[in-house]
């Protein structure tokens, strides 16, 4: 049987500036390898879900938090976001805001220098990623000259070096044109097949 890598039972959430709940007796599980979509009308919470998964609900968001969330297993708010960050990681509508880097390469090395990686291990990490991504040939290029797409590709980089189980995009599609959304959706495709990594979208 697949194990269950997302399990939402019982589960709302009410932000602190709210009266009524987001969130409300949400169950859903998500198990591992699979590849879901989460749609709604704006202003349905399907970005507030997303927070709960990746732990800004509610170390960064707060509110009250009833039922139970696990992630891998364990309950989410034992976590702290530290360990959550290597379980999932956040792919967002637009990831000008998540880079810090120069280069396309440390970009996407920047997740192992925080782990103390060694220096050769780093660069052939990095390599891998860049190639999965369709980006090796751009290593060495300014993220600033990257257009949309790319970009994307480079942050979807940058959370799989960390090898995380759960890769979660909210909106990938909002800011690309047809043809690059498409090629993104083939792209995040082949990756879950070939890392059995669960992929949770929020369109
Ligand atoms: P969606 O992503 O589906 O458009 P959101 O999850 O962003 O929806 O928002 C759902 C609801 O939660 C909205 O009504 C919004 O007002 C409320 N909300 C979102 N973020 C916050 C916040 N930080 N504090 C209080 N309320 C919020
Ligand atoms: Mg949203």
């Amino acid at each position: 049987m697949k194990k269950p890598v997302i399990e939402f039972r019982n589960y709302s959430f009410k932000y602190k500036a709210q009266v009524q709940p987001t969130l409300q007796d949400i169950n859903l599980t998500i198990y591992e390898g699979e590849k879901v979509v989460i749609v709604g009308p704006t202003g349905s919470g399907k970005s507030t879900i997303a927070h709960c998964i990746n732990g800004l609900v509610p170390f960064s968001y707060q509110g009250e938090v009833t039922g139970s969330l696990k992630i891998m297993g364990e309950e989410a708010k034992s976590l702290d976001i530290f360990s959550l960050s290597k379980m999932v990681g956040t792919v967002l509508q637009d990831p000008d805001g998540q880079f810090i880097g120069l280069t396309v390469g440390e970009e996407i090395a920047f997740a192992l220098e925080n782990d103390c990686t060694e220096h050769a291990e780093m660069v052939s990490l990095v390599a891998d990623v860049a190639e999965m991504v369709e980006m090796k040939e751009h290593l060495q290029s300014s993220i600033h000259h990257l257009s949309g797409g790319q970009k994307q590709r480079v942050s979807v980089a940058g959370v799989m070096v960390d090898k995380v189980d759960i890769l979660l995009f909210d909106e990938p599609l909002a800011n690309l044109d047809p043809a690059t959304g498409k090629y993104a959706i083939e792209l995040i495709d082949r990756i879950q097949k070939e890392t059995n990594t669960t992929v949770v979208m929020i369109e």
